[in-house]
């Protein structure tokens, strides 16, 4: 079969869905690849690496669509600036188009995809079994960006973070707090340890307080006898007392930050208001807030997506793509996810969608012109 990986077209996208040596491994199974001309430039691989690996380069977006029976990317298809199409519109019928789309909060993407006809795998709907570790982009992602949204933070800061004591006299500690330890969080906290901060944490799941303890880090424990974690291990949506409860308790501790860094999010819906303007109003001046879950309605009140605004004389990062800013890494990862997927489904460079398979049931969207998935026809409901 051909694969189609054009570039990213969303502003600010750098990353690319194959890199250059999973290309390779990918043709050795039997696909045919084509890339878009410079698709891999932004994550630092050119057009000569995807040849060496054996991959065709295609300078005509329209005729490397038309190559396809799979298409790879990264971001959801979105509008062609320069085509004046929609990049669904530009991938014929009965293709299969694997990427991270984010499907339950842009669920039209499925409706538009069964309209034409397009399968749809959505990579953050694989789910989270030990069978498809590998292909958890999900995580490979947060991963990077709860590295890179501690580095983000640190730059915004007047201050270091490690204590350092001096002829000149002591410097304290930077105090960070992070919202949400899942895998974006803990990674955060890994970061900021490194550099020397202390770091607090709060989870609505009480399971992953020796995660965080074991990692250096304080927990900030709500007690509560709700149940706040589903059976797949994700936080449940929590109620408005638990909320309440839990903004009363970390109060003090956002007061006390330097950096609050929040990554809270709950699958399928708006990210909870976790940190509030009257929270901001009470840090320190030049005092940092940093908005992970900013795409998907922010956890902080006033935080704007895509900007770093000043308010109350704290600085709010809402930096919507943290991966897109390590994208040689991002690249790498995801396409390492996309490729054990494609050869959990494929046999000799076909793929052959079995909708038995728990991974295909999970993660295709749309198969022979209707959404099929059941968490995203209950959310276009
Ligand atoms: P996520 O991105 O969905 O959410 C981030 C964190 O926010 C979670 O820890 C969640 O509990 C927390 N959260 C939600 N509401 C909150 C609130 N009001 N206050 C504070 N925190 C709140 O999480 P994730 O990184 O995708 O991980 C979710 C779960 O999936 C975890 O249990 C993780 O261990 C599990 N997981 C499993 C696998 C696997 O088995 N392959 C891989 C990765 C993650």
């Amino acid at each position: 079969m051909v694969i189609a990986v054009p570039k990213e077209i969303l502003p600010g996208e750098k990353r690319v869905a194959i890199v250059p040596d999973v290309a390779s491994k990918l043709i050795k199974k039997g696909f045919q690849i084509n890339v878009e001309t410079n698709a891999g430039l932004g994550a630092s691989f050119t057009d000569k690496d995807y040849e060496a690996a054996g991959a065709k380069i295609f300078s005509n977006v329209e005729e490397l669509y038309n190559s396809a029976d799979i298409v790879l990317k990264v971001q959801r298809p979105v509008e062609h600036p320069e085509l004046n199409k929609h990049e669904i519109d530009l991938i014929k019928k009965d293709t299969l188009l694997i990427a991270l789309v984010y499907i339950l909060h842009y669920p039209e993407i499925a409706k538009q995809c069964a309209e034409k006809g397009v399968n749809l795998i959505s990579m953050d709907a694989v789910p989270r079994t030990t069978l498809a570790q590998k292909m958890d982009a999900l995580s490979s992602q947060a991963n990077i960006a709860g590295y890179k949204s501690v580095l983000i933070a640190a730059n915004e800061l007047g201050k270091i973070f490690p204590l350092m004591m001096t002829a000149a006299g002591t410097i304290q500690p930077a105090r960070v707090v992070i919202m949400g330890a899942g895998v974006a969080g803990l990674q955060a906290l890994g970061t900021a340890k490194r550099l020397g901060a202390i770091v607090e944490v709060s989870d609505i799941r009480p399971a992953v307080k020796e995660e965080v303890e074991s990692l250096g880090g304080r927990f900030i424990e709500v007690e509560t006898d709700e149940d706040m974690q589903d059976e797949g291990g994700y936080a449940k949506e929590a109620s408005e007392e638990f909320l309440k409860k839990q903004k009363e308790l970390i109060f003090k501790h956002v007061s006390n930050a330097d950096i609050v860094i929040t990554t809270a999010l709950v699958p399928g819906k708006k990210a909870p208001i976790l940190v509030t303007e009257e929270m901001i109003k009470n840090m320190k001046p030049g005092s940092v807030v940093l908005d992970m879950a900013v795409e998907f309605g922010g956890n902080c009140e006033i935080s704007e997506r895509g900007e770093t605004v000043t308010k109350h004389d704290v600085i709010i990062i809402g930096e919507d793509n943290l991966p897109g800013l390590v994208p040689v890494n991002s690249s790498s990862v995801y396409a390492k996810n996309i490729q054990a997927l494609l050869e959990h489904i494929s046999k000799e460079g076909v793929v052959e969608l079995s909708l038995e398979d728990e991974i295909v049931k999970g993660a295709l969207i749309t198969h022979n012109g209707e959404v099929i998935q059941e968490r995203t026809i209950s959310v276009l409901q």
